[in-house]
């Protein structure tokens, strides 16, 4: 007797969708593997080391003992610090109360959605999305609502087009600026006419998920939760993953208000407990150390984005735009639709990234995942030299597709 997983899965999980960026780096590890020359760019990771002062610490922490279970929203002196960056750096007051310490800023959404969304509430989500917001949504039970902005908005969606997304069953607004997967960022105007609306309407949740916030070229980062409209009606998300390039450390943050931050903190308790106190601790040193780091890895994604957006301007028939953050490219491929190199054909964006991959060697993803059909997302998070020899890959491959 064996137990058939079809039976015995849950409908829930059966639905869920493989997150996208994680199964197209697993797909370039494994053709790299067979000795293949791949260059990924499919995941969205920094590839700078952690700072040593960070290291430094965890160290430190580990050396003299903190390696016990921590309050489960966080330790009380980390929860302090953010409060702190949140006063100094973006205009948001919050108690140590407000603040929910979680494994990854992916979880700290979890918590939220899981917190707040039954069968049949909606979620109003602006596309292009990261890929996971979906399907937490749906995970949680809520009904994700897409409201989209192509490349010619530069992918940012209308304040007036959330408005009419907008009905009784509508709980939750999510959206990260700068944005993964296109690097767009919203601007302080456009950050005010989201929150007219949504301040407007009184009872529907914003969750701002900031976490590229120290990589923007723009002139500055504005949290949403910083106008006084919505100040109770958002959550912020933060998280030292991509500004520290601390990934690995799994450690993200939510504040909002109190009665969303006991949900979360009670959800934690049953599924994970506290984040790792170690990294907490180095994370507390993290956020009060002035931010030389982190603006100089800002300096080099943008660098490189100067570097890939022009190459990519070379490719005949894509259509690129230069975001203003994070470390992605996100263009519109959809001149090579209905083309073949007489071995494989590209009718879609999924199709075009498989075939870059099988062809070119080089890893990229498709924007469906996204929720954009006609473009790529590929991470600028790599060497000069990979970048100017993927696109050249790209452009080479592309010339014998007709
Ligand atoms: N939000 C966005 C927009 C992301 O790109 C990511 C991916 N790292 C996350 C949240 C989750 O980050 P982490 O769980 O590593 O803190
Ligand atoms: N957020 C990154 C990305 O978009 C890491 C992978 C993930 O967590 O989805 O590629």
């Amino acid at each position: 007797m064996s137990i058939n997983p079809t039976e015995m899965l849950s409908a829930k999980v059966q639905a869920m969708e493989e997150s996208a960026t994680i199964r197209m780096a697993q797909k370039s590890r494994d053709l790299a593997s067979k000795g293949v020359s791949v260059i990924s760019l499919s995941l969205g990771e920094p590839d700078f080391d952690t700072p040593e002062f960070i290291k430094e610490a965890a160290y430190a922490a580990l050396k003299r003992g903190n390696t016990k279970y921590t309050p489960v929203p966080g330790t009380l002196d980390l929860r302090k610090a953010i409060c702190d960056k949140f006063r100094i750096e973006n205009n948001l007051q919050f108690e140590p109360t407000q603040i929910v310490v979680s494994n990854g800023a992916k979880q700290s959404i979890a918590n939220i959605c899981l917190s707040t969304l039954d069968e049949g509430d909606e979620a109003i989500i602006l596309a292009p999305y990261w890929v996971s917001y979906i399907e937490i949504v749906k995970f949680a039970g809520g009904t994700p609502i897409i409201v989209s902005a192509g490349i010619e908005d530069d992918f940012k969606v209308k304040a007036s087009q959330i408005k009419e997304a907008i009905t009784e069953k509508t709980k939750l607004l999510i959206f990260s600026s700068p944005c993964n997967p296109t690097g767009s960022v919203y601007t302080k105007s456009e950050l005010e006419a989201i929150a007219e609306v949504i301040g407007a309407n009184g009872k529907i949740l914003i969750v701002s998920d900031e976490i590229y916030e120290y990589i923007n070229f723009s002139d500055e980062h504005v949290s949403i939760g910083s106008f006084e409209k919505v100040k109770d009606l958002t959550a912020t998300i933060n998280g030292f993953s991509k500004g520290f390039s601390m990934t690995g450390w799994r450690l993200g943050y939510m504040a909002g208000p109190g009665w969303l931050a006991n949900a979360c903190n009670k959800v934690q308790g049953q599924v994970t407990s506290g984040a790792a106190s170690f990294s907490q601790e180095a994370a507390a040193l993290a956020l009060r150390t002035e931010r030389s780091e982190a603006i100089a890895m800002r300096d080099a994604f943008l660098r490189r984005r100067d570097l890939i957006v022009s190459k990519l301007c070379e490719v005949p028939g894509i259509i690129v735009n230069k975001p203003l953050g994070a470390f992605y490219v996100f263009p519109d491929i959809s001149y090579y639709f209905g083309t073949s190199n007489g071995k494989v054909s590209i009718e879609n964006a999924d199709d075009f990234s498989e075939a870059m991959l099988t062809e070119a060697h080089v890893g990229t993803v498709s924007g469906a995942a996204f929720g954009n059909e006609n473009c790529i997302r590929l991470s600028y998070a790599a060497s000069d030299n990979d970048l100017v020899e993927a696109v050249s890959r790209i452009k080479k491959c592309l010339e014998s597709f007709k």
